[in-house]
């Protein structure tokens, strides 16, 4: 095992992700904010997002300094006014964190919570919004990265345009990666680090230019007030606070890279395929997904941890990242699991490599019983 393996693994997760090696290269320049090149990246960056907008030419992208949360919170701030409410879907830690974004900013809230395992339910949403009239935005997280969920935003989605409500939706893990046209949410919030392989410290919100144009005074917060870093932005391309020079020109780099293999489909088609023999491959050898294959995203894979006795994530974890491989813990509070991540530059002959690196973990440590105690 040569050292840079054991330094710099294979990243296996939600993100940060293992990046192209130009992508780590357009970092290697110091340019400074006002500089007419880092304004005409900035340029380029926002005009590629929102050419992967729901409805090119309706949305504008408007970036946040920080990591996906701070967009999600700009973006609630935003588009949720003080004394407003919404109804957000619960079906993990992210839709969870949103409810108490938008409570600690004093908006109110009515949760939707489903167990993390079952799939939200359109009808459901559409009695609480009947029940409610006070809630005007509906929040739902795409894919639910606490479990690797595809949550049914098409129906959902659905729902909340019957009922006259705007969509407000976490992409964060899935922007780039599974399509959004059709959809009519009033703004969607991601991040440069996921599966736009970019590097962390950038969210965006792209949204509705109106309702963008309506929200001056909404946010509670002025640095996460996305009105203003717009109009900013549109006035004279500038950020109105120190920008992360390096991760933006790094993003202006990985969104030429996503164009060049196809775009969303193209990117979607890789990472359904490194699922396909993630989930194929482990399967085989005994272990159990938390998630039947209708709502698994081709982000990340949830395990359950094998009941043997024998099992220990460290243990687990450390011999994968000897082989040059890091995983993920699980994050669910009902059964132990563990995570395998399926994007950012990671290739099907790379999930061959690490399946076979599985085998031989599980031979080493002695493990029998793959599947879970209580399926
Ligand atoms: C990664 C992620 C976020 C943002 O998390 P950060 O740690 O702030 O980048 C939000 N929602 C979902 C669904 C995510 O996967």
């Amino acid at each position: 095992m040569s050292a840079t393996l054991r330094e710099t693994p294979l990243l296996l997760t939600p993100g940060p992700l293992s990046t192209h090696p130009l992508v780590r290269a357009a970092m290697l320049r110091d340019l400074g904010s006002r500089d007419p090149e880092f304004i005409a990246a900035s340029a380029r960056v926002r005009a590629a997002l929102e050419a992967l907008s729901p409805e090119p030419g309706a949305y504008a992208a408007v970036p946040v300094q920080g990591s996906g949360t701070f967009a999600v919170e700009a973006m609630l701030c935003t588009f949720v006014p003080a004394g407003g409410a919404a109804a957000v879907v619960v079906n993990g830690v992210y839709g969870a964190r949103a409810a108490e974004l938008l409570e600690r900013a004093g908006r109110r809230v009515r949760r939707l919570v489903v167990p993390e395992a079952l799939a939200p339910s359109p009808d459901a949403l559409a009695a609480l919004l009947a029940e409610d009239e006070s809630l005007r935005a509906v929040f739902v997280v795409h894919c639910e990265t606490t479990t690797g969920q595809e949550t049914p935003l098409r129906a959902l989605a659905a729902v909340t345009e019957a009922a006259g409500r705007a969509l407000l939706v976490d992409a964060m893990s899935s922007f780039g990666a599974l399509p959004l046209d059709g959809l009519r949410p009033l703004a969607v919030a991601a991040s440069s680090n996921k599966c736009l392989e970019g590097v962390p410290g950038l969210g965006f919100v792209l949204a509705r230019r109106e309702a963008l144009a309506a929200a001056a005074g909404v946010a509670h917060s002025v640095s996460l007030d996305l009105h203003a870093q717009w109009l900013r932005l549109e006035r004279d391309g500038q950020f109105r606070f120190t920008p992360p020079t390096h991760v933006l020109l790094a993003l202006d780099v990985a969104l030429r890279l996503h164009a060049e293999e196809g775009g969303v489909a193209a990117r979607g088609a890789r990472y359904r395929e490194n699922l396909h023999r993630l989930v194929l491959g482990l399967r085989g050898q005994g272990f159990v997904t938390l998630l039947p294959d209708e709502r698994q995203a081709p982000i990340i894979v949830t395990f359950y941890a094998p009941a043997d006795p024998a099992w220990s994530f460290p243990l687990f974890y450390e011999a994968l990242r000897e082989q040059g491989f890091a995983i993920y813990p699980g994050s669910l509070t009902a059964n132990p699991t563990f995570r395998v991540g399926c994007i950012g530059q990671v290739y099907p002959l790379d999930i061959d490599r690490f399946v076979a690196v599985v085998g031989e973990v599980v031979r080493g440590l002695g493990l029998q019983q793959l599947g879970p105690e209580t399926p």
